[in-house]
């Protein structure tokens, strides 16, 4: 996964902004490079610091109106306070959910997990393949010279 270096710098912010798990949108500039990020709203009533679960709602929302502005949707971070790399269980059960509704849109999405407290972006592509959603590990490569529009 391409990322520009200014959007990696928001995500590790956004990680370390809140004490509870959190996530957020991508979305793609030129070229497939990442290079817009929103973070999600979630509701602090249940957040919790071990399990994140994303505002499907809000989310949504900001897909389209990216879709409108001709950005396409690249994909979906979070963060693990554990530290683990590994995608959780309830990670998987969102991924393939969020896979499903954007079906008629992509072949394949980024779902990168940024753990604390290493402060390090760990990617994973998921991509449909005949049947099924498969979801393998990605290299981070990250593009220094990109000035996103603002
Ligand atoms: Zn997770």
């Amino acid at each position: 996964m391409k990322i520009t270096k200014e959007v990696l710098t928001q995500i590790e912010k956004i990680a370390n902004s809140k004490d509870v798990e959190i996530g957020g949108i991508l979305g793609f500039g030129e070229n497939e490079i990442v290079s817009y990020v929103i973070a999600d709203l979630p509701d602090d009533s249940v957040g919790c610091r071990f399990d994140y679960y994303p505002n499907i709602t809000f989310l949504n929302e900001q897909i389209e109106k990216w879709a409108e502005q001709g950005i396409d949707f690249a994909g979906f971070f979070h963060t693990h306070f554990s530290g683990s790399q590994n995608l959780s269980d309830t990670d998987k059960v969102y991924i393939n959910a969020i896979m499903i509704s954007s079906k008629d849109i992509v072949d394949c999405l980024f779902f990168p997990v940024f753990t604390l407290p290493d402060n390090k972006l760990n990617i994973y592509k998921a991509c449909f393949q005949g049947e099924g959603i498969v979801i393998e590990k990605d290299e981070l490569d990250i593009v220094w010279n990109e000035t996103p529009e603002t």
